[in-house]
């Protein structure tokens, strides 16, 4: 079997840089050479920067998750650029019921890595267990996937669907597993995956027909950069700073930290191995991509990897939505939607993460929205009032 696409991560390049300056600079000491340490540093930059291979992905294994959303794929890959496994959660439960060598009415999402054969000595066994399979796997029925399939969907109901409804999400312990309320993390998480599993509504074909429901279908590409990037040691500190009364790119700044180090390079290369979002891979589903965020930099920086984004979907904090609705006088009632500006939420559902699908707030988080809104361009209209810890 073939090394998965890994070679050894570079270090942090300014620890690097830092390292090969201080050697460097004891050579300046002993050679009189005419060489500033600005040089030596531009030189070393711009050698690390070219000597990066083009960055490769690998889909290393896939599997079903059940959710309270409907049922998932959970993608799990490996790069050439970092040691992280980041994640694709693929929502698209027609798969489940695709049988070996039917066409599907609508195209499926699936990665051209994964379905791959790796070596000649591996066997369809080897690749059923590591996700390379069509349908749902049972103790009667396993069917390997066929490698490189393309998928273009057998219908002309394929050209009236909607484009795959995307998330680029970024790892956060704290508010996903711990259940934090200093930030909306958890909470987006969980609001992508059911967004993304809602069943579309196709408009009937004439007057006379029924409208058509296809399953919802879309992926949260989920990175593992914790923190907006800064890693979860310096986000610890950061929240202490910001108890101290400074707001969260402040105190990312004051650490030393850009505001935001993500990066969505990885991001593109997994989309584009799903065939998502761009029309110049073989094996591309679909020519563009809707995006659930608020954040206009991240449609930017998705496009600049040439992933073509449709449609910006937003999405509003849910506790906004429950408070809105309690000013304007609306009643809530557990196990009930509320709707508001074309948007729905969930009251006392089950959902992903430990927030689940409940819409909770207090001071904290209502500083981190405001943040977001006012120091890093999110677009969403500011909902204010007295903050006051709660859980709806
Ligand atoms: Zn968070």
């Amino acid at each position: 079997m073939p090394s998965a696409v890994r070679t050894p991560a570079l270090p942090k390049r300014p620890l690097l840089v830092a390292m090969l300056l201080s050697t460097h600079f004891f050579l300046l000491l002993l050679q009189p050479l005419a060489l500033t340490a600005q040089s030596i540093s531009e030189s070393i930059s711009s050698s690390i920067h070219h000597s990066l291979p083009p960055l490769e992905v690998k889909c290393m294994a896939r599997t079903r998750i059940p959710t309270p959303h409907g049922p998932a794929f959970l993608h799990l890959y490996h790069n050439n650029r970092d040691n992280k496994e980041h994640l694709a959660i693929v929502i698209d439960p027609a798969q489940l019921s695709e049988s070996s060598g039917s066409a599907p009415i609508v195209p499926h999402i699936r990665s051209r890595t994964l379905d791959a054969v790796w070596s000649e000595n591996e066997t369809p066994m080897d690749r059923i267990i590591r996700g390379a399979y069509v349908g749902r796997l049972s103790a009667t029925s396993q069917h390997a996937s066929t490698p490189s399939a393309s998928n273009p969907g057998s219908s002309t109901l394929s050209s009236t669907i909607p484009p795959p409804l995307i998330r680029i999400h970024s790892e956060c312990f704290t508010g996903e597993t711990v259940g934090s309320m200093r930030c909306d993390c958890g909470e987006q998480l969980d609001e992508a995956i059911r967004q993304i599993s809602l069943p579309i509504v196709l408009p009937p074909a004439s007057p006379e027909s029924k409208p058509t429901i296809v399953p919802g279908r879309g992926a949260v590409i989920y990175l593992r950069q914790e923190g907006r990037g800064i890693g979860l040691l310096s986000k610890i500190r950061a929240y202490n700073l910001q108890d101290m009364g400074h707001d969260t790119v402040t105190a990312n700044l004051m650490l030393g930290h850009k505001a935001d180090e993500r990066g969505y390079e990885i991001a593109g290369a997994i989309l584009r191995d799903l065939g998502l979002g761009g029309s110049d891979t073989a094996n591309s589903i679909s020519g563009t991509v809707r995006v659930l965020t608020n954040n206009p930099d991240k449609v930017q920086a998705l496009e600049k990897e040439g992933i073509k984004v449709a449609e910006r979907v937003p999405m509003i904090p849910r506790s906004w939505q429950h408070r809105k609705a309690e000013a304007e006088g609306k009643k809530l009632e557990a196990g009930g939607q509320v709707h508001l500006n074309g948007a729905s939420v969930e009251v006392e559902a089950p959902g992903a993460t430990m927030i689940g699908s409940k819409a909770v707030y207090g001071e904290d988080l209502d500083k981190y929205l405001r943040t977001k809104v006012l120091r890093m361009g999110h677009m969403l209209p500011l909902w204010m009032e007295e903050p006051v810890a709660s859980i709806y």
